[in-house]
């Protein structure tokens, strides 16, 4: 295969390959810029969740330990609040006033990805940077494997996560067509056993299949999709339930009357510190895939990614493809992170596209693939283009810190009162349902 490649790039035309070879012999390359990026605002994201630690510990102490003040962008890590904020913006026009900073995180993401397709997933995520150093490390490990075991470990996490999914798309389907709640599985059990048992059959065909049936009739693409649904079934979970069907005027009664919503972000750090064993084995093994499977919580799970991608279907920034040049060597190919086959393509229209850089950097020709404004023909550098989607970003938070929709306005003694009374049953919530006060 590599010699095929080898190859390939001989047969082209020399001058161009060794100019692009030359270019590529430089330090900085896409890739390092990327892990910049990446890395600064990593590192931010472990400065906030301290700080909102050190916040949490002095309202608790009543005050006995050191005073930091809460960091607004912990509200990043509230994606069902998010969803809330922006129905409640979309409703009434105003702002979400307990997670103001959370609403135009989720903005300014959902507005860079309309103008520049996924670029937040690959330069400035937290969780894509994970996903990423985590892919990395396994590319690393499975290279040292024999051919067999690296396609099994690779090939595991997906046809698991494929199989659970055409047993959990159909059953958030029929929930929010409204057919079927959670209820109804009780009730089949006792109305009509039988039934109950072909349908527990049903699911365990559903686990087998990726695992039993053969690749010619059973693509790994067709598997990809399929388990790539569980996304979208987490996204079209959010937006019916809560974008849709959610009244504007009841999510601001939420904001304004539940006790939880207050604490939501205390509680979600509560979770993360205190986790279920249930909790330690799922975010266990979806770390274990993340070594071997590329991106695997992005592709397959986050709703966010999920709602990016079909946002970033406006974006005129594609990854473009000169025919004419192109020599079939595949490495860009090789390296998308996403499996896109580059190779193949005029255009990179597809809802997975990063704006990573890898396979423009990947490409030993010039002027042969590159990011390009589309209609403009432009060529458009990484820095350019990182300089827009960070900037952006950048740009959304300080206007809010300027415009007074960054902090809200819960005073410090509320917090304090609440977070030392957070075992009262009112900071409860199942299942959607609040208490109010
Ligand atoms: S097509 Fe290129 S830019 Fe898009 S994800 Fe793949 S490697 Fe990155
Ligand atoms: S576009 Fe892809 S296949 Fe064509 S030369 Fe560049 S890296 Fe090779």
């Amino acid at each position: 295969m590599a010699s095929q490649k080898e190859n390939s790039i001989q047969k082209s035309d020399a001058s161009r390959v060794s100019k692009k070879k030359r270019k590529s012999s430089s330090w900085m390359t896409s890739l390092r810029f990327r892990w910049i990026s990446q890395i600064s605002f990593f590192i931010l994201t472990i400065y906030v969740g301290w700080m909102f630690y050190l916040f949490v510990r002095y309202c608790e102490t009543g005050g006995a330990t050191v005073y930091v003040p809460r960091p607004p962008g912990v509200e990043a890590f509230l994606p069902i609040g998010a969803f809330m904020g922006l129905k409640y913006f979309l409703g009434t026009g105003k702002v979400d006033p307990l997670h103001p900073a959370g609403f135009v995180i989720f903005a300014s993401i959902l507005v860079t990805s309309i103008l520049f397709q996924r670029g937040f997933c690959s330069w400035i995520c937290p969780v894509g940077t994970i996903s990423e150093w985590a892919w990395r490390f396994g590319d690393w490990i499975t290279s040292k494997f024999n051919k067999g075991v690296k396609y099994w470990v690779e090939a595991f996490p997906v046809k698991l996560t494929c199989g659970l999914s055409m047993i959990s798309t159909p059953i958030v389907a029929l929930m929010l067509l409204e057919i079927i709640d959670m209820g109804s599985f009780k009730l089949l059990y006792y109305k009509s056993f039988s039934l109950f048992m072909v349908m527990i059959s049903g699911m365990i065909i559903a686990l087998i299949i990726p695992f039993a049936l053969p690749r010619k009739i059973w693509p790994a693409r067709v598997e990809d999709s399929i388990a790539r649904a569980w996304k979208y079934s987490l996204l079209a979970f959010f937006a019916v339930n809560i974008v849709i069907k959610m009244p504007a005027e009841q999510i601001g009664l939420i904001f304004a009357k539940a006790p939880y919503m207050k604490v939501a972000d205390v509680m979600m750090m509560k979770f993360f510190l205190n986790l279920s064993i249930l909790a330690i084995i799922v975010l266990s093994a979806m770390f274990v895939f993340s070594i071997f499977n590329k991106n695997y919580w992005c592709r397959y799970f986050c709703p966010y990614g999920a709602l990016v991608g079909i946002l970033g279907w406006a974006s005129v920034f594609r990854i473009v493809r000169n025919k004419e040049t192109c020599i079939d060597c595949s490495k860009c190919t090789i390296v998308c992170p996403v499996y896109i086959e580059v190779e193949k393509k005029s255009i990179v229209y597809s809802e997975e596209c990063l704006g990573c850089y890898d396979c423009v950097d990947s490409c030993p020709v010039d002027d042969t693939l590159d990011m390009k404004l589309l209609g403009f023909g432009k060529k458009i550098h990484y820095t350019v283009y990182a300089g827009l989607v960070v900037g952006l970003f950048v740009v959304f938070m300080n206007t809010a810190r300027v415009t007074g929709y960054w902090h809200n306005k819960v005073p410090l003694q509320e917090y304090m009162e609440r977070i030392s009374d957070l075992d009262n049953p009112k900071y409860k919530h199942e299942q959607g349902k609040f208490e109010v006060e």
